[in-house]
């Protein structure tokens, strides 16, 4: 987007460096080697261990003492990615699978070549071109023979191509044991954007669907993204990513896409042939976007013994009906790991595997730890704290209520005492003198 705030970016130079002041931020230019895993010993085909060997930033210099000084290159978890990227008459440059991926398979492991703030777009192109500058011959003739689709009266074709292909990615740092930012990183960062967009040869080259079948997951400490299948995808078969809230009208998703990207959106979820069926999808996408809200919660359900024992698994099971429908099983997660946790809270052991199982695979590249934690279960599902808990809460309330009626029971026997007479309860509530207080 154009701005009438470019006043604003003063360019200066400080110590032989340029920089770019904005907002009472100072921009730079800073570069991070990456060596490749493990140094020298790097499986050539793995495409995170090759090509370009370090990353370039425009970022806000407070930020530069929070990032890693080097990055190791993550270890590829197969000798080659199953993809091929390549040309076609009517979607220009696609990502195709050359492999059959399964749900939750890794697709790529990348570094991206250069990172950039997102409060900058439209500000001034003079950045762009320094941090091009500061990139090897090779990343730079590739970033170069990206697609850019702003014009050129909008801003300069290094910025254009930065906010063509981008992805938005966050530089917070998250401990990897709690998935929470540190506090002492916190501190540091008040008040400062820590989004920002980085731009990556090959995983940018997966296009828009509004029911994609990839995603990828941002990892800032080895400063990488892995692309991960969403569902089963068929060799052959185009890999597809999300540029927009695919949760949204089709309206809406489509006015976005072209106000960012200058496309209209044809994807199969997008070029319906009845108005009828698109109001069906807009529909089912507005109601996952609220299901959580709208339906039985797990966590409710899991601690009240009056709700139906199926209650959020058969709520659930519609939504993910709704997911393969509208395609969007980048939304499946939650609802697989609550009716895998409601399986273990019923001691339903067989169900219970099915579903944990599908979990490991689906988020093993997004959520390591969550993955681990569901492994564990398989391992031993007794492990689960609340295993069987409402089996294990009726006996234990079965055995109290028998209990409790023989006791009844055995004090409703004819009584022989002489003058004693059974306690009688209150006829109403209302006759409590109490009442009239609580209620004031
Ligand atoms: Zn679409």
């Amino acid at each position: 987007m154009s701005s009438s705030n470019s006043h604003h970016l003063a360019p200066s130079t400080s110590a032989g460096k340029h920089k770019w002041t904005h907002n009472e931020q100072n921009f730079v230019v800073h570069k991070i080697p990456i060596r490749p895993y493990p140094d020298g010993l790097a499986d050539s085909t793995s495409y995170a261990s090759r090509v370009h060997s370090e990353c370039a930033f425009l970022i806000d210099e407070d930020l530069i003492p929070l990032l890693p000084t080097t990055v190791v290159s993550p270890v590829p978890s197969q000798p080659s990615w199953p993809f091929v990227v390549g040309d076609t008459p009517d979607r220009g440059t696609v990502m195709l699978a050359s492999h059959d991926i399964p749900e939750g398979g890794l697709i790529l492991i990348e570094h991206p070549v250069i990172i950039t703030p997102g409060i900058l777009h439209g500000l001034h192109s003079e950045g762009y071109e320094v941090l091009y500058e500061a990139l090897g011959p090779d990343a730079t003739v590739e970033l170069l023979d990206m697609y850019n689709c702003m014009p050129s009266e909008e801003c300069g074709i290094e910025e254009g191509i930065v906010r063509t292909n981008g992805t938005a990615i966050d530089l917070g740092f998250k401990n990897a044991q709690t998935g929470k930012v540190r506090m002492k990183d916190m501190e540091k960062w008040k008040g400062k954007s820590v989004e920002y967009g980085a731009v990556f040869l090959k995983l940018d080259r997966a296009n828009h669907s509004c029911g994609p079948n990839a995603a990828h997951k941002w990892d800032t400490a080895t400063l990488s993204s892995s692309l991960y299948a969403l569902r089963p995808i068929k060799k052959g078969e185009e890999i597809n990513i999300i540029y927009t809230d695919v949760a949204a009208s089709r309206e809406e998703r489509r006015a976005h896409l072209y106000q960012n990207y200058r496309f209209t959106c044809q994807c199969p979820s997008c070029d319906l042939p009845s108005l009828e069926q698109v109001t069906r999808s807009d529909s089912a996408r507005k109601d996952l976007r609220e299901w959580r809200q709208t339906h039985p919660t797990f966590w409710k359900w899991s601690r009240d013994l009056c709700r139906d024992d199926y209650t959020v698994i058969n709520s659930h099971l519609e939504a993910l009906e709704l997911i393969e429908q509208e395609s969007l099983q980048g939304m499946q997660g939650i609802f697989i790991e609550e009716i895998a946790l409601s399986y273990a809270i019923l001691g339903d052991e067989e169900q219970f595997r099915i579903w944990a199982k599908r979990m490991v695979d689906l988020v093993s590249i997004c959520d390591p730890q969550q993955a681990g934690e569901f492994a564990k279960w398989l391992d031993n599902p007794k492990s689960y704290k609340q295993w069987a808990w409402r089996k294990k809460q009726r006996t234990c309330r079965s055995s109290f209520w028998l209990s409790i009626s023989r006791v009844v029971n055995a004090r409703s026997l004819p009584d022989t005492t002489p003058g004693r007479k059974a306690r009688q309860q209150p006829s109403s509530p209302s006759t409590s003198p109490l009442l009239p207080l609580l209620q004031l």
